[in-house]
């Protein structure tokens, strides 16, 4: 084994059971020896004080908290509790990742957005893509951050339009309604589904126009669809658009992107692509993935 001090990173969130975090990270770690581990801690947005003067109160030990991976719902009320924010983080307006910089800081910033962005250039140029983007919370603006930075062309289709009009006022995009999407889906080079319409527990409701289905979308081959949700990893929009002979990209990739850049950040070492990527396609097909 490397001789490295023992430190923990921790993965917070509340719920944070399911986080499939460790999974990746602790499977990177073995692979390159180095005596690390990530662990699980419930955090509420009350408590979230108190992990940070933790972090500070170890950050000169040896078991100090080298970072955080952050979930739901402490991705806002982490952005405040740091040192310093990265220009990503400040732009998306929440962050996923806290790291212990060299210097002792405790930087705040957000890999979501890589999580979208890598994917995506690995199968076409966003430069002058026409995107659609679903939804406007947390995973919309790593979408949209993603989106506007690599030169896309972004509507946004949201449920709540109060919510949706400043976030497109900001990011110079255009807001339509879900009821627009099934006529004006044809015109987009990308598509993204960043709501959890899709997930086991989230079922559309099809007396609502504004609870939208995916799975019937007139979607067209030379489109890419890109699905944010994992669990479950086959959607019926990844199902639908793979029907219709379009280019899927699933929420396991943006899942395995995000982790790995995180993992850089933590460690300061080039992640384990293929453990980690092996790690989490056998933690979703086990019956608890
Ligand atoms: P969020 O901040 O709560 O935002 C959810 C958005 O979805 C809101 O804009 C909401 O619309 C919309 N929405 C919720 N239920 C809807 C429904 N029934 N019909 C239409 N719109 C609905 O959540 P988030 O953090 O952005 O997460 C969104 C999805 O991204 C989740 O499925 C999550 O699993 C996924 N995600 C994946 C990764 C990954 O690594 N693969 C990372 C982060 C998130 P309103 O504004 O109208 O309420």
């Amino acid at each position: 084994m490397r001789e490295t001090p023992f430190a923990r990173a921790l993965v917070i969130g509340d719920p944070i059971d399911h986080s499939l975090s460790p999974t990746l990270h602790n499977a990177g770690y073995r692979a390159l020896e180095l005596q690390f581990c990530m662990e699980k801690r419930r955090i509420t947005p009350e408590n979230l004080p108190a992990l940070f003067s933790e972090m500070r109160a170890l950050r000169e030990t040896p078991t100090r908290i080298l970072g955080l991976a952050i979930t739901m719902p402490l991705k806002v009320a982490a952005l405040n509790l740091v040192d310093r924010l990265e220009e990503a983080a400040s732009a998306i307006g929440a962050i996923n990742t806290v790291y212990l910089s060299p210097a002792g800081e405790l930087v705040g910033t957000n890999t979501d957005w890589l999580g979208i962005k890598r994917p995506i250039e690995s199968k076409r140029n966003l430069s002058g893509a026409q995107v659609a983007i679903l939804g406007a919370g947390g995973a919309a603006l790593a979408a949209m951050h993603a989106c506007v930075t690599g030169g896309g062309h972004v509507t946004l289709f949201n449920r709540n339009r109060d919510k949706a009009l400043p976030i497109c006022k900001k990011w110079g995009a255009v807001y339509q309604s879900f009821e627009a999407l099934t006529q004006n889906v044809a015109e987009f080079d990308i598509i993204i589904n960043a709501t959890p319409v899709g997930m086991v527990e989230q079922k559309p409701d099809p007396s609502s126009p504004s609870s939208p289905s995916f799975d019937t979308l007139p979607l067209h081959s030379g489109q890419l669809v890109f699905e944010t949700i994992y669990s479950p990893l086959r959607t019926p929009l990844v199902i639908h658009a793979e029907s219709r002979g379009c280019t899927v990209i699933r929420g396991d990739e943006m899942f395995l992107e995000q982790a790995l850049a995180q993992f850089t950040l933590h460690t300061g070492l080039t992640a384990p692509r293929l453990v980690m990527a092996n790690a989490l396609r056998e933690a979703l097909a086990s019956p608890q993935g």
